[in-house]
């Protein structure tokens, strides 16, 4: 077993000396000691196997401490909250027991000598063996985290500051447009029209804008609370009706177990909990119902409610236009609009579906999209469930705290 020793400088060897083997392992500690990721190797059974000098700072732990000890005593890892992450959370536990690759970036790494909290990307890979080690790497995200909350603020200020002024013009716009408040010619009415629907698209961009970042930069926090899910699915959805029927298209909701939907989706009975930040669940289904409504020309848009133990299924689909298997993965990210003879007419900012994904991913949900060129789109929110006896403790919890005027706990 090596080991990086802090004060160890690693010569270079001369090449006459050595075997090729030999100049080869040297060039590979040599480069696993410069680098500034910390890179542990942790064996199947736990225990630290290796450690290079940025782990050992990222610990605040010497080399020694270290070595062949079970990684969950040294590796100091706390949470959002700033409690030490929980066992299940413990992506290096969790990479030992699925032996699978895991990425996450929301966790923070404390140093045992000067207590340092240091938030950090954490890269697990398994290495090929049958009973593989994981090679763990650590890279200090700080700047990064800083640099992308300085961005959201300043997007987040000037959409604030630009929305006064565009809403303005959009008001003079329509007065100018108005018959009984202006006089213009058609040609100057045709002017008007395009410059109004401009004013219209920027307003919603900078609405948009404003919504996504409130959560990127921390503004926002989910407010969980549990819900009868498909009672408040389904008026969400139903609200829609009037913008769905405006257009000609049907309209269904449905609800069953994800077994029943294999053999028709029958109704079940039982009442479904989950819980959910409700103005999320707001934003995160009228921006699902209103691109199925934009992007069917004529068909349907059906809503569904499905669940199986562990989790529930808020399905929406229409029979639209459909989104191509390599566009795909792209519609969630920001700004991402489809490009095509379908799409160009129809307006948009390519903001909604970023912000249904970071909204879902707030109440610790997950969506996808699957899809069929010309034959119609799904997308998919799966929500964690909530027993009944979980829904009537968090609800009697959350009742009491209101009743006493205090703020939300996260559920
Ligand atoms: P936009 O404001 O452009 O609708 P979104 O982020 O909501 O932005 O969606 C991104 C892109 O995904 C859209 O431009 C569109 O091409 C595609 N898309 C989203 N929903 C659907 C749908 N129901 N059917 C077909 N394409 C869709």
């Amino acid at each position: 077993m090596s080991l990086w020793k802090k004060a160890k400088k690693v010569e270079t060897p001369a090449p006459e000396q050595n075997t090729n083997s030999q100049s080869r392992q040297d060039l590979n500690e040599l480069v696993l000691q410069s680098i500034r990721e910390g890179v542990i190797i942790v064996s199947p059974n736990g225990n630290i196997r290796l450690a290079n000098q940025a782990a050992c700072e990222l610990t605040g732990r010497a080399p020694s401490e270290l070595d062949g000890v079970y990684y969950d005593s040294v590796i100091n890892l706390l949470d959002e909250t700033g409690n030490r992450v929980s066992e299940g959370r413990n992506p290096i536990n969790n990479a030992l027991k699925n032996k699978e690759y895991g990425e996450v970036r929301d966790l923070n790494i404390v140093a045992a000598d000067n207590n340092k909290n240091t938030p950090v990307s954490i890269i697990i890979t398994p290495t090929r063996e049958e009973n593989p080690s994981l090679v763990v790497t650590f890279r200090d995200i700080a700047r990064e985290l800083k640099e992308e909350r300085e961005r959201s603020e300043f997007i987040s200020t000037a959409s604030h500051e630009m929305r006064t002024p565009v809403a303005s013009i959009e008001g003079y716009l329509g007065l100018a447009m108005n018959p009984s408040t202006a006089t213009v010619d058609d040609r100057g009415m045709d002017y008007l029209k395009k410059a109004h629907e401009a004013s219209q698209h920027l307003g919603r961009l900078f609405q948009d804008l404003l919504d996504t970042t409130k959560l990127d930069d921390g503004q926002m926090k989910p407010q969980l609370e549990p819900v009868d899910i498909v009672a408040l699915v389904k008026s969400i959805a139903d609200g829609q009706i009037p913008n769905i029927t405006a257009k000609g298209l049907g309209y269904q909701f449905g609800s069953g177990s994800v077994d029943q939907q294999l053999s028709g989706g029958k109704r079940i009975d039982q009442l479904i909990y989950a819980s959910v930040d409700k103005d999320f669940l707001h934003e995160v289904l009228n921006n699902l119902i209103e691109n199925a409504i934009k992007y069917t020309p004529a068909g349907w848009v059906t809503v569904n409610v499905r669940a199986d133990n562990y989790n529930v299924q808020i399905i929406v689909e229409d029979t639209g236009i459909g989104v191509a298997r390599s566009e795909l993965s792209h519609i969630f990210q920001k700004f991402y609009r489809v490009d095509n003879r379908d799409t160009r007419e129809i307006g948009g900012t390519g903001l909604g579906l970023y912000l249904v994904q970071q909204r879902v991913e707030a109440m610790n949900g997950r969506v996808w999209a699957e899809s069929e060129l010309g034959k119609g789109t799904r997308f998919i929110v799966m929500l964690p469930r909530i027993g009944e006896e979980a829904y009537r403790q968090q609800r009697f919890y959350l009742d009491n705290q209101q009743a006493q005027g205090l703020e939300n706990i996260d559920f």
